[in-house]
């Protein structure tokens, strides 16, 4: 529990910790029983700064929890074909079980042609359609870590979502749509908003729980939360600080919250658990590369 009258604290880094634990002793359990070590395939297009930087956290993740790591960075002039080659390539190489291709891709390449060519049982990022779908209808399937990470968190302060409002903000295929879904299966009443919503504080105001996915800084004020509300923030945005550092910013602002039940810090919030659920999504296709398909 946090101090009376603040709201509690959820803390991303040590949730990402317990997480990666349970990730390398399932990895560790395969290698005990002679199984395969999980191997992730991460894939980088070009020189994308932010893109540079999330390729290798998400290395380091690997070596940290027993999984291998392949890492394939192309040029940016690399063509569509060639990335289909080598995806098709990875696909049927039975030593990796997770491909990630890194995002945004370079103008000339259609990332929906990508991302769709990807093994959907490979496919640890959950943004290949018939994963989609599965979500969509519950039928299980490899889920987009972010939302992974943002419900293991929600997890840690309620238990039962059963006819909770749960407003999210953003509905971009990668971070709202999957959010909202997820909710959904958990019984939740979900309102998904984005830019054109009208009157976004008011519906904001009514939610027990409320998801900011914007990428728009300090969008969720103090006055649009009601006491007692769960608040989860995926945003991040990097304001350049005097001095040159920068800064990274969520979507809620934090110091106006304290009345929340809880929320989540950024950064040490819903990032670190974006990473940890990659690799615990790279474990579980593994483990299902040995059995049927979820
Ligand atoms: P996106 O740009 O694809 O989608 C943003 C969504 O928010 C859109 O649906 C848009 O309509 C809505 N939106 C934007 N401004 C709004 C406003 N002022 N009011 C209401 N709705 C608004 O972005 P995305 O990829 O979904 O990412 C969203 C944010 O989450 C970004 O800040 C991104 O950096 C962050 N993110 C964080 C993680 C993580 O691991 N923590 C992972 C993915 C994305």
């Amino acid at each position: 529990m946090g101090e009376p009258g603040l709201a509690q604290l959820i803390d991303g880094r040590a949730l990402a910790r317990q997480l990666d634990e349970e990730t390398r002793k399932g990895v560790s359990d395969r290698v005990a029983l002679g199984l395969a070590v999980p191997g992730l395939a991460v894939v980088l297009v070009g020189q994308d700064p932010a893109s540079e930087v999330y390729v290798a956290h998400k290395i380091k993740a690997c070596a940290r929890v027993g999984i291998t790591s392949y890492e394939h960075r192309l040029p940016a002039e690399t063509s569509q074909d060639a990335l289909l080659t080598l995806i098709a390539r990875l696909n049927i190489d039975s030593t990796v079980h997770g491909i990630l291709v890194q995002v945004p891709l370079p103008a000339h390449i259609d990332a929906a042609v990508i991302l769709g060519a990807i093994n959907p049982a490979k496919d640890v990022d959950g943004f290949h359609p018939v994963n989609v779908g599965r979500l969509s209808t519950g039928t299980g399937g490899l889920v987009p870590c972010t939302p992974l990470g943002v419900m293991r968190m929600l997890d840690t302060i309620v238990d039962d979502l059963t006819g909770m409002n749960a407003v999210v903000i953003g509905k971009s295929n990668i971070v709202g749509k999957p959010i909202a879904m997820l909710l959904l299966e958990r019984e939740a009443t979900v309102t998904v908003t984005h830019i054109e919503t009208r009157g976004l504080p008011e519906i904001a105001r009514q939610a027990d729980i409320i998801i900011a996915a914007a990428g728009a800084p300090r969008l969720v004020r103090g006055f649009w939360v009601k006491e007692g509300a769960i608040l989860i923030d995926v945003g991040i945005t990097r304001l350049a600080r005097d001095g040159g550092r920068e800064q990274l910013v969520g979507d809620i602002a934090f110091d106006e919250v304290q009345h929340a039940k809880a929320v989540t810090p950024v950064p040490g919030g819903v990032g670190p658990m974006t990473i940890a659920c990659l690799l615990s999504n790279t474990l579980k296709a593994a483990q299902n590369a040995e059995g049927q398909l979820p």
